[in-house]
């Protein structure tokens, strides 16, 4: 293979469909590529390392397929309106635009604020959060994505078993993270050491003014603040904007009929 046609099947890194039956058509799975300027890793191998590198940064395979292009604008209708004004499509498209222009910020070097997406079960929020966190692991940026629930959850754990993380460990991989995703924010009974928790890790990403995503089911203002605490939801105010996203049917019941 030539250096010019290496290039090309070098930069179709994401059209191309790994799978443990199909043998690659380019390097015939032994991973490399003959070029004249000698090996390079094949296309296929760049897939599966990038996976694996997804996998230690919380990007599970059902997360790994949310794009920004799969983002489908049908599902909320133009005719359906929320009291703020807004049809449920041109939410949506805002929602989008704020996440690849995040996307596009963070890999300028800039710092851009935050994003709290608001709405139900199901309305394509974790959709574009974990878009944003694949986005930027494709091209090299570090990003980590992190379901709240099971976060707290390891917490609790890393007291119970020894073996596991310790409770600084599990914190400290993820307060620091240069861009952080926190989903499913109020979907847990939440305590006061839960509550703490939180607020401790919010209030370090934004004393270190480091770019934080978040998803709830929750309306801040409202039964947010309830739940994790009014201190904890003006941490995220200061450092998110609102995005809401309303549509008329849980999305993934729409997506199981339509295989
Ligand atoms: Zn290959």
């Amino acid at each position: 293979m030539d250096k010019i046609s290496a290039e090309k099947h070098l930069s179709e890194l994401n059209i191309v469909k790994i799978n443990a039956e199909t043998q690659c058509p380019y390097c015939h799975d032994s991973g490399w590529l003959i070029t004249e300027e000698g090996a390079v890793a094949c296309v296929c191998k760049r897939k599966s390392e990038i996976i694996r590198r997804k996998a230690i940064l919380g990007i599970t395979p059902a997360l790994e397929k949310h794009t920004f292009a799969n983002f489908d604008l049908r599902y909320y209708a133009d005719y359906l309106q929320t009291d703020l004004g807004p049809s449920y499509r041109l939410l949506a498209e805002k929602s989008l635009e704020a996440s690849k222009k995040f996307s596009r910020n963070i890999q300028k070097g800039k710092k851009p604020r935050g994003i709290l997406f608001v709405g139900n079960v199901g309305r394509g929020k974790t959709h574009l959060a974990a878009a944003i966190t694949n986005d930027l692991i494709d091209h090299g940026y570090g990003a980590r994505f992190v379901v709240v629930p099971e976060f707290l959850d390891a917490l609790r754990f890393s007291y119970q078993k020894e073996e596991i993380a310790t409770e600084s460990e599990i914190i400290r991989r993820v307060q620091g993270a240069p861009v952080l995703i926190l989903d499913d924010l109020g979907a847990h009974n939440y305590s006061e050491w839960t509550k703490g928790k939180i607020f401790t890790l919010l209030n370090y990403r934004l004393n270190y003014q480091l770019p934080t995503i978040i998803t709830t089911n929750l309306k801040p203002g409202e039964e947010l603040d309830q739940v994790i605490g009014e201190r904890t939801v003006s941490r995220i105010v200061e450092m998110c904007d609102l995005y809401y996203l309303f549509s008329e049917h849980d999305l993934r019941d729409k997506l199981r009929k339509l295989k």
